[in-house]
């Protein structure tokens, strides 16, 4: 039967081992569509395609459509992300935006903005120098990429009632609510009006002004834990790369 191949560049985001010398690859393309291809003898040692399909990579692909998962059969390196790959934490981060990208993109639904926003965030990981808070990064891609598929944090007033003076945050309500309405609510949790102030910035600050800006060791943590949250309720699925980041 004829194949048919197609040029994309596409963003790395997972690498599953099949049979003795292959890999499955899910990736990212420009279009913002996820993509499963098998690349050949990636496994064998000093494989060529294994170092130009290396996890974040972003790379220009030949890929072969025919019966069954498509085939990678070329490969260029547009960027490496090597800052990335050679520091724990980077990768950890990097692993989570990868993950959250995995679950809210699909097969040949196109979404450049998904595409978009992986490849700044992950600019800014490699980059990010001593100082830079990291973790406020990835919470705000979680956020920002949950809101922009549907589920935005209702930051402005209580979500039950429209009471603007509040005091606990529902993951499950999807937002804020006053003293009285949260009463109702089972596991709403406390916060402050500082805190509700960041859950804003991260929304709509761009990731350069977050990742340079001070932030207590405490609400760095509240947020990466409340976008944590966030992600596997709304996302409804488990998120062990998030969970062994937010453990570091
Ligand atoms: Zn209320």
């Amino acid at each position: 039967m004829a194949r048919r191949s197609t040029r994309a560049t596409a963003i790395i985001l997972g690498r599953t081992k099949l049979r003795e010398q292959d890999l499955i690859l899910t990736m990212i393309s420009e279009d913002g569509s996820q993509v499963r291809a098998i690349a050949k003898g990636a496994r064998k040692p000093g494989s060529r395609l294994a170092a130009r399909t290396e996890l974040f990579c972003e790379s220009d692909l030949l890929i072969s459509h025919g019966r069954g998962l498509s085939i990678v059969t070329e490969a260029e390196v547009r960027k490496r992300h090597t800052e990335i790959s050679s520091d724990i934490e980077h990768v950890a981060a990097a692993s989570t935006l990868c993950e959250i990208t995995r679950l809210t993109t699909y097969e040949n639904v196109t979404d450049p903005f998904q595409f978009q926003i992986l490849s700044k965030a992950l600019d800014i990981i490699g980059a990010s120098a001593s100082g830079y808070n990291e973790a406020i990064v990835v919470a705000a891609f979680a956020i920002k990429v949950l809101s922009h598929c549907g589920w935005r944090p209702e930051v402005d007033t209580c979500i039950a009632c429209g009471e603007p003076s509040v005091s606990r945050f529902s993951v499950a309500g999807g937002g804020i609510l006053c003293e009285s309405c949260a009463k109702d609510v089972a596991g709403a949790v406390p916060i402050t009006a500082s805190q509700v102030e960041w859950i804003k910035s991260l929304i709509n600050s761009r990731f350069e002004v977050l990742a340079s800006c001070t932030i207590d060791e405490d609400t760095s943590t509240f947020l990466l834990r409340l976008a944590h949250s966030w992600c596997a309720t709304h996302l409804e699925a488990r998120l062990r790369a998030f969970e062994f980041y937010a453990g570091m």
